[in-house]
């Protein structure tokens, strides 16, 4: 069996969801994982997620995942699936207005920072509690989760500890915020080098990059 039959049947099994994260790869490489049945592709670049968008079947799920500037939301807007990578009121506000001017209500997940040197992006916990009121008003955005990047560390017991806070926020906000809101259900964490231990955790969809492409 190849590694992507092995981690998708592993994921089915746990009923999470794959990201392939195709950042940097090229467009032939992507369309091979399509033709084995890949529909969701992950990508941290605007232009680069925007060109392959052009030239890749129009039935693959783009997801946002990387850090994303305020002025380059407009361009992925008429057809983003998922941005992960909400991690900041300003940014929410402006997928907000794209969202509107688009007709469409675009789905995010709130970036939350848990470890420390690789993640300096992402709403600390207890700021966004306080924000959240104000981001749920943001009608033309869907909040449907949180996500988190761990610190890119060997040692299991850091990641651990990171994906075990991130599934205690994200059980905290479900109980009280998102108590009425049946679309609150993804926790996007995990990577090639941590997949299983986010997936213990309670993640609901991976992001695997070089596992699956090799290495950038
Ligand atoms: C690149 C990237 C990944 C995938 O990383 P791999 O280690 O190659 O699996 C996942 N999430 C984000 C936010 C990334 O930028």
């Amino acid at each position: 069996m190849d590694i992507y039959s092995e981690i998708n049947s592993f994921l089915q099994k746990q009923d999470v969801n794959l990201v392939a994260v195709s950042k940097t790869k090229p467009v032939s490489l992507i369309q091979q994982f399509y033709n084995k049945g890949q529909r969701i592709f992950g990508e941290n670049r605007v232009n680069e997620l925007v060109e392959k968008h052009e030239s890749l079947p129009k039935d693959i799920e783009w997801h946002m995942i990387g850090h994303l500037q305020k002025n380059k939301v407009k361009y992925i807007a008429p057809f983003i699936t998922l941005i992960h990578s909400v991690d900041n009121v300003k940014l929410a506000k402006v997928v907000n207005k794209e969202a509107e001017k688009n007709e469409r209500t675009i789905n995010v997940l709130l970036q939350i920072k848990i470890g420390d040197e690789s993640s300096k992006t992402g709403f600390d916990y207890e700021d966004l509690i306080e924000q959240i009121p104000y981001l749920m008003s943001l009608t033309s955005i869907n909040i449907v989760g949180l996500m988190g990047m761990g610190t890119f560390t060997n040692d299991k017991e850091i990641t651990q500890q990171e994906f075990g806070a991130m599934k205690s926020y994200f059980d905290k906000l479900k109980a009280t915020r998102f108590k009425d809101n049946d679309d609150f259900t993804e926790l996007s964490m995990g990577m090639s080098g941590d997949y299983k231990i986010a997936v213990e955790n309670g993640s609901t969809m991976v992001r695997i990059g070089s596992l699956l492409f090799g290495n950038r």
